[in-house]
């Protein structure tokens, strides 16, 4: 068994389409970023190529790469799973946490869980949080997430 932690932080982009956890929320605004600027899918992909010993996001899907440019959420958690699957694992289990004021995880959680763990072949927690109103998440600034992985030697 392994574990492994990750996050992500983006800047909310006004009238940029809302991409989280997977799924879209077209009531609400996204985040900025060089792909649909999911953090909820960031962190997870950083947490499962960290419990694989794999590196991280910017050294899988880096800025100089422009093959990655624009790229979903969804083929992002698809190339990380072909990578930890070659590297002899398969998901154990998931979880990321969502930190923002928006989008509202809540009514969408069962259709968001269902649709990360399709991708990632195993179950996939996602929950969300807010700062109370403090700081950049608590502002409207920005979206965070932190994620865990737990990966099983296949
Ligand atoms: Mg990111």
């Amino acid at each position: 068994m392994r574990v492994g932690i990750g996050t992500d932080v983006h800047p909310i982009a006004v009238g940029k389409p809302c991409a989280m956890a997977g799924l879209l929320f077209p009531d609400d605004d996204g985040c900025e970023g060089h792909s649909d600027g999911d953090v909820a899918v960031h962190a997870l992909c950083d947490a499962l190529l960290s419990a694989a010993g794999l590196g991280d996001l910017g050294s899988v899907f880096g800025t100089g790469r422009p093959e990655w440019d624009g790229v979903s959420g969804a083929r992002m958690l698809t190339h990380v799973r072909e990578l930890f699957e070659a590297a002899g694992f398969t998901l154990g289990n998931a979880a990321v946490q969502v930190i923002g004021n928006r989008p509202k995880i809540g009514p969408r959680r069962a259709e968001a869980q269902h649709v990360l763990g399709e991708l990632l072949g195993g179950p996939v927690s996602v929950s969300a949080t807010t700062t109370d109103g403090l700081g950049l998440t608590g502002r409207g600034e920005g979206i965070a997430a932190v994620a865990t992985a737990l990966l099983l030697d296949k």
